[in-house]
This record gives structure tokens, C-alpha cells and sequence, in this order.
């Protein structure tokens, strides 16, 4: 894996696209760099008694079109660089999908396997505990990223709620529908993965049905992106986790590897699946290349052997810069992050809004409106793409959601 700096990469990307946008210096300046970052040391009691320490982040990225909004991710390779450039691709993703947010991220320098889950808890409402003068459902919204899930968020909600003495399950998203959740939550990144490739291969004048395609990664995003292409009469040849990858050219049973995952802790060693390594996985012959792991997890090195024709960006950044350009070159149409998994942050804009309402959707309501979503924010790319002759969607996806930021920015007059 490459060791590109992760916000240096997004800072690259905004200049890229304020090439193509009329906006003065000191406002592109402004988007380049979060507006402030937390950083802490949480001290938690270990189940035999000692006390160890963790390095946590939050940055807060952008608020000119509302709240902060973005995960909290727990593992090792957190950095501070790491979590602000994830928070200002939450930023321009929430503008490119519009919804009413700005963009945030946080992350804990920890390796959650290696703890106990009262051990996870406790660290999980320390940090509830050290963020909570600076979240609240009209102020920065965490949810899930990865390593977290909805028992994170409900212990950071209930954590969140018993100190300020009150309701208020709108502080976070991806809960449990038991405990203020959204149906539909749980799928949601992975399936914007299958709409934005639906829309991708329609848009080439093709369609899902019999395409082969490889995942990288089988994390949430991962595994269900997988069954629904599957679901679409897509042919899902070859999946990775961080044990290794498997290949059957038959095509994989996606659901059937996530139980054998669940079961034996990685994918390998499924069924009749041969094995390959995980450059082989992204290097496959095949139509649609979905990496949704970590960031850089293709580089410029790799790019050059990468045999799909489409790559849906299901990870935040997975493609370095420099892949970009080579991909670019061969002209691989790319769907990037920022619009491919926007599905998480819809529906957990969806989930917030019936937390306000206190009135819960049905499933099919809130899938039928993340397709609304996803497939406009698609329209809304290819316009831009076409209409002022852009080099990529991921230009394009800058290009719509910088003016949308900008708009907000500049309409509100520069104070104090
Ligand atoms: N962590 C997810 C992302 O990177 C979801 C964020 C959210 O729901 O706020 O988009």
C-alpha cells in the first residue's frame, strides 16, 4: 500500500477542480483546510486493571452548510492528516448528494480486536464523554465509519444523552432502529455502490446484468455492495478482506462468503474459492473493480496493471493521485467516493430527520429516496462532466460540490 498522505491527495483534488471554477484564492484556501481539529488523549481502565492511553481525533472540517457530519473510525493507522482529509471528503460529499451538512470526521488510534467489548465501551463513552461540548444534533453528528457500528453509536448516544440530561438521539447516526436508527441505514453505502455502478455502466450504453466484478474489502460496505450487484445479475468473481483475497470464475455467493466470514473471521479458505493475493484481486480481468477498504489502496504502480473498465469507489480515497492520472490516461471511467458512498450519509441524514420528526420511514420509503439521491447527485455529475468538458466525474464532483459550498459560504457574507 502507498504512502501518499491522504489530505495532501485531497488538497490535490481541490485545486484540480478550482482550476475549473471562477472562485477567489482566499476561498479555496479556506476549503483546503479544516476549520479547527481535536485532539485527545483518552485514558480507560483496562479489564485487569491498568490504565492505557489513546490518541482520538475529531476534525471539523467545514460548517457553511450546516452541521459537521462524518464517522468515527477505530484502528491503528488513524492519523491526524488521516482524519482530516476524510473530513473534507465528507465535506464535499454531503454538498455533492445536498444535504444540508458540513463535513466532520474522528477516529481513535486503536485496534479494536485486540480489546474486549466492555474494554471498546468504555473507550467509546470516553470519547462521547471528551467530544460532547462540541457535538449536539445541530452542531457536528457522528455515525459509523470503520470498525464502528451500531453499538457504538448507541453507547455514544446513550453516553451523550445521560450527560446532558435529555433526549437527543439526533447527536448521532447509525444507530440501532431499536435505539432511534434508520431502516435501510446498515445497507446504504453499499448499495449507492450498486446504483452508482447502474448508473455508470447505463451511462456506457450497458447494464450490470452478467458484468464480472471484484471487492476489495468485505466490511459492511464491501459485503453488501457485493450481494446487491450480485442481486442485479452481476457476476462477483473475486472479494478480499484483510486475511487475503478469493477467486471463483464461476462467481462467489456473496451473502454465503459473509456468513463463512462471520463464522471464521476472513474470507479465505471459502468454499471451492481459489486464492489470490490482494495486487491480483485489484489487477483482475474484470468489468467493475470496487475497492472498499482503506484509503490508497490502489497507487499509480498498480493502476498501470488495473483491467477493469469502471471502478466504483466504495472506500474513501482508495485511489491515490497518482493512479488517478493513470487510470485517467486510459480512460477507466472512475464513479469517485464522494458520490459512490454517499449512501451511508443519506440515509443518515434520513435517520436525523425522522429523529426530529419523531416519525420512522418504511425500508422501502427510505431506499426509494436514496435512489432519488443517489442517481440525481449521478445527473448532477455528468452534466458538469459534459457541459464544461471536464477530465472526470471526479473533477466533476468537486467542480458541483466546491460551487455548492462556495454558494453557501459567499451568500451568508464573510463575518465577523
Ligand atoms: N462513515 C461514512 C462515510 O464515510 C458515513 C458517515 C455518516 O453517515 O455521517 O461516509
Amino acid at each position: 500500500m502507498s504512502e501518499v498522505n491522504p489530505f495532501e491527495s485531497l488538497q490535490e483534488q481541490i485545486d484540480d477542480a478550482a482550476a475549473y471554477l471562477d472562485v477567489n484564492d482566499g476561498v479555496i484556501e479556506r476549503l483546503k483546510h479544516p476549520e479547527r481539529v481535536l485532539e485527545s488523549n483518552l485514558t480507560v481502565e483496562m479489564d485487569d486493571g491498568s490504565l492505557e492511553r489513546f490518541r482520538a481525533f475529531r476534525s471539523q472540517f467545514n460548517g457553511d452548510r450546516g452541521p459537521y457530519k462524518g464517522g468515527i473510525r477505530y484502528h491503528p493507522g488513524v492519523s491526524r492528516d488521516e482524519v482530516k482529509a476524510l473530513s473534507g471528503w465528507m465535506t464535499y460529499k454531503c454538498a455533492v448528494v445536498d444535504i444540508p451538512y458540513g463535513g466532520g470526521k474522528g477516529g481513535i488510534v486503536v485496534d479494536p480486536r485486540e480489546l474486549s467489548m466492555s474494554e471498546v465501551e468504555r473507550l467509546t463513552r470516553s470519547f462521547a464523554t471528551e467530544l460532547r461540548p462540541i457535538v449536539g444534533p445541530d452542531r457536528d453528528v457522528p455515525a459509523p465509519d470503520v470498525n464502528t457500528g451500531q453499538r457504538e453509536m448507541n453507547w455514544f448516544k446513550d453516553t451523550y444523552e445521560t450527560l446532558e440530561d435529555t433526549v437527543a438521539p439526533g447527536v448521532i447516526t447509525g444507530k440501532a432502529v431499536s435505539a432511534g436508527g434508520s431502516e435501510g441505514r446498515v445497507e446504504a453505502t453499499g448499495r449507492s455502490t450498486m446504483l452508482a455502478a447502474r448508473e455508470a455502466f447505463d451511462y456506457l450504453g450497458d447494464d450490470l446484468d452478467g458484468t464480472t466484478v471484484a471487492v476489495q474489502g468485505y466490511g459492511n460496505a464491501g459485503s453488501v455492495a457485493a450481494t446487491l450487484l450480485a442481486e442485479q445479475g452481476a457476476r462477483v468473481v473475486a472479494v478480499s478482506d484483510s486475511s487475503g483475497a478469493i477467486y471463483d470464475p464461476d462467481g462467489l455467493d456473496p451473502t454465503a462468503v459473509k456468513e463463512f466470514k462471520t463464522e471464521t473471521g476472513s474470507v479465505t479458505g471459502f468454499g471451492s474459492s481459489s486464492e489470490l493475493t490482494n495486487e491480483e484481486l485489484l489487477t483482475l480481468d474484470v468489468d467493475l473493480l470496487v475497492p472498499a477498504a482503506l484509503e490508497n489502496a490502489v497507487d499509480a504502480e498498480i493502476a498501470r496493471d488495473v483491467a477493469a473498465d469502471v471502478i466504483v469507489e466504495t472506500a474513501n480515497g482508495p485511489l491515490t493521485p497518482g493512479a488517478d492520472d493513470v487510470l485517467g490516461d486510459r480512460d477507466v471511467l472512475i464513479v469517485p467516493d464522494i458520490l459512490a458512498n454517499a449512501g451511508g450519509v443519506t440515509v443518515s441524514y434520513f435517520e436525523w430527520v425522522q429523529n426530529r420528526q419523531r416519525f420512522s420511514w418504511t425500508e422501502e420509503r427510505v431506499n426509494d429516496e436514496l435512489e432519488r439521491a443517489i442517481t440525481g447527485a449521478f445527473d448532477d455529475l455528468v452534466s458538469a462532466f459534459e457541459s464544461q468538458d471536464l477530465p472526470s466525474l471526479r473533477i466533476a464532483a468537486y467542480v458541483v460540490a466546491i460551487r455548492r459550498v462556495v454558494d453557501a459560504y459567499t451568500d451568508s457574507g464573510t463575518w465577523p
